[in-house]
């Protein structure tokens, strides 16, 4: 596999400046596309599962991260408060606590169960200088996250249905997962001392993990402060193991919020995350596929290459119609080289239209695809369909 730093500069997916510090990286237009491209990817799979999307601020009040345990349990990955007019923000290191108070903001009742909100959305960690490098161990990260509200007896259903969302995504955006995790309790002031609180929502993970027929490994100490996790692991170009996806049950934060809904008692949350933090996600797909994305996910789908300037006007018009049909699309004109050469230097483009006298006589665009060679005409709506992703 490729080290995703290096090719991650190369084709202009990411990048760092010390001025904006390290760990703090930016997306250039490359990357901007192929993370649009996951955004509205996974908000339609989560809409299409029965999520509301909701936007919530990047920060938030002391009192709420003491209210939700983070700050009794997980002040020392947090950046410190910043004092504005007379009170304390902190940049959030979760998106739970805005959550809860958005299912707190109305009255629910038992009908309105399981209520499951999502979003993409920024959040922070306190890393260490030394242990940044490239999009791995970030400071700044942008979290697919969602929470469902649901009556304890809808939990194991939801945990499940969160795994059947995470398997879709893993297929289509081509991750291989290199094992299942059950992330549990470790000792000290880190977890909730709550034993039977840990033991009701591990009983409801393994339950649900023993239905699936999935293998997992059990280590204890990498829970989260408020509950077990079944934790999706992944491995980069080294080897080196990291979590991506995530599924948690928690009984201790909506006691901390006094959740509640007409007709039950108190609803749980289960916590999932289907792609992660988008700065690993991309990290593990620019080394899975060396950079050539499947065509939904390419920063550029579609270059036209004119055989000379004779053909520039019916090249433009032809990235005119491309665009509008909904593909990303360039031009390489002829100045740039022999058409060899502009095909090399797009090779990792999925669709390559090349554009002679014969193509401009009828209309239509000569394809030559990354996977399947010389496709002869091929209409740009055929394209543009191959270039979505599946559901
Ligand atoms: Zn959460």
């Amino acid at each position: 596999m490729n080290d995703h730093r290096r090719l991650g500069r190369e084709l202009g997916l990411f990048g760092t400046d010390p001025l904006i510090g390290s760990g703090l990286p930016y997306w250039p237009p490359a990357g901007a596309a192929v993370r649009k491209a996951v955004e509205d990817y996974v908000h339609e799979l989560e809409r299409r599962h029965g999520y509301q999307h909701v936007n919530s601020p990047v920060l938030g009040k002391r009192e709420l991260y003491e209210k939700s345990g983070h700050w009794a349990h997980y002040a020392e990955d947090m950046f410190p408060p910043m004092m504005v007019g007379g009170e304390e923000f902190v940049l959030r290191p979760s998106l739970c606590p805005h959550h809860a108070l958005i299912y707190r903001s109305r009255q629910r009742s038992h009908r309105d169960l399981p209520l499951r909100i999502a979003e993409i959305g920024g959040m922070y960690r306190s890393e260490l200088s030394g242990v940044l490098g490239g999009l791995t161990r970030v400071r700044a990260i942008q979290l697919n996250d969602g929470h469902t509200f649901c009556a304890p007896e809808q939990a194991a259903a939801e945990v499940s249905a969160a795994l059947d969302l995470i398997e879709a995504a893993h297929a289509q955006l081509g991750i291989r997962a290199v094992r299942y995790r059950l992330s549990l309790r470790g000792e000290g002031a880190k977890f909730v001392d709550d034993p039977g609180m840990w033991q009701r929502s591990e009983a409801v993970l393994t339950e649900v993990l023993k239905q699936r027929g999935r293998d997992f490994d059990a280590e204890p100490g990498e829970g989260a402060f408020y509950g077990p996790k079944i934790d999706i692991q992944i491995a980069d170009s080294a080897g080196r193991e990291s979590t991506l996806s995530t599924v948690q049950v928690d009984y201790y934060q909506p006691g901390r919020f006094d959740l509640g809904y007409v007709g039950g008692g108190r609803p749980v949350m289960v916590h999932r995350s289907v792609v992660g933090g988008l700065e690993r996600l991309m990290a593990h797909l620019i080394e899975v596929h060396a950079g050539a994305f499947p065509a939904w996910l390419a920063p550029v789908q579609a270059v036209v290459l004119p055989l000379s300037d004779a053909e520039l006007p019916a090249a433009e018009d032809l990235v005119r119609r491309s665009v509008a049909a909904g593909l990303r699309t360039e031009l390489a004109p002829a100045g740039r080289g022999t058409l060899g050469a502009r095909i090399r230097a797009h090779r990792l483009v999925p669709y390559q239209l090349v554009v002679g006298p014969r193509e401009v006589a009828s209309g239509q665009a000569s394809v030559r695809s990354r996977d399947g060679g010389q496709e002869g005409p091929v209409p740009l709506a055929e394209l543009a369909d191959r270039s979505r992703p599946r559901f």
